[in-house]
């Protein structure tokens, strides 16, 4: 008697959790490393938490950012603080051996790309815009548009066996408004895991705390503690929604979006596959 009911109570316990789902493969792909944790970080956090694999990639190695070294010395130092980037949140993490300021939409790079959605077994892909200030920014933009559609073509990138499915492409939020802003289709709440992005993103000194803040006259505000940099950056790097991000906010989240403070947003792009809202719920499961 005491067997049948352990049985029947494993049944019943067995059918009230959830099917065991396949974990999701997201790939964020960025021009510099550093450019997916700021993109995407807390939502990559989010992802990875919960069992789904994630992937930087960074498409050149970052070797003209900065004002007092370059080339080989600087990218063997981004290197680092990638892969101490990747450990922070959890993902893998790839730099490609690209001069930094010379990106091209070659074929050749076009073909990188096309084998690193494939070889990820991409659900979902996400980048910058086409519409940026960089370069190389803009580049990575086409590069990863022009992987949608060509990663499920056999006869294209023939060594490496194409997808069955087009992924979701997805781009990252920016500010530029020509010409057209970015239109948010999905926005996730990152305040949970806000310090832990500014945490990962801290791990690119040669970036936060040295190059930037050239670039923008505040070296001399940056402090020396690791505390006081952490919190420092936090500012600088707020995450705060705009007005159209807490918009699409309520669109997920009702009348919780008004309380939330940090926020990653994503804009479908249409060569890709086109999701409907089950399947962004599925390919976001932080939103359920
Ligand atoms: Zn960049």
């Amino acid at each position: 008697m005491k067997k049948l009911l352990l049985s029947l109570y494993l049944v019943c316990t067995t059918l009230l959790l959830p099917a065991q789902e396949t974990p999701l493969n997201i790939l964020v792909i960025g021009a510099h490393p550093d450019d997916c944790e700021a993109d995407a970080g807390g939502t990559a956090i989010l992802w990875a938490r919960m069992g789904h694999r994630v992937k930087f990639i960074s498409l050149t190695n970052g070797d003209a950012g900065h004002y007092a070294m370059g080339g080989g010395e600087l990218a063997k130092i981004r290197m680092g603080e990638a892969m101490e980037a990747g450990k922070r949140y959890g993902v893998e993490y790839r730099v490609y051996d690209n001069h930094d300021g010379e990106l091209m939409p070659t074929l050749e790079n076009s073909l990188k790309v096309i084998r690193e959605i494939r070889k990820w077994n991409a659900d979902v892909v996400i980048g910058p815009r086409p519409n940026d200030y960089h370069p190389d920014h803009r580049n990575t933009a086409i590069l990863m548009q022009d992987a949608a559609y060509l990663v499920i073509v056999p006869n294209v990138a023939p060594d490496t066996p194409p997808l069955k499915k087009n992924p979701v492409f997805l781009y990252a939020s920016d500010r530029f408004q020509k010409p057209t802003p970015f239109e948010p289709h999905i926005a996730i709440n990152i305040d949970e895991v806000f310090e832990q992005k500014i945490y990962g993103m801290a791990a690119h000194a040669s970036q936060h705390f040295d190059w930037l803040p050239w670039t923008s006259g505040r070296l001399d505000q940056v402090p020396e503690d690791e505390a006081s940099r952490l919190e420092l950056l936090g500012k600088w790097r707020p995450s705060t929604p705009t007005e159209p991000i807490r918009e699409c906010l309520k669109k997920w989240y009702g009348d919780q979006a008004g309380d939330v403070s940090h926020a990653e947003a994503f804009e479908i792009c249409e060569y890709g596959k086109q999701p409907d809202k089950q399947e962004i719920l599925r390919l976001f499961p932080m939103l359920d």
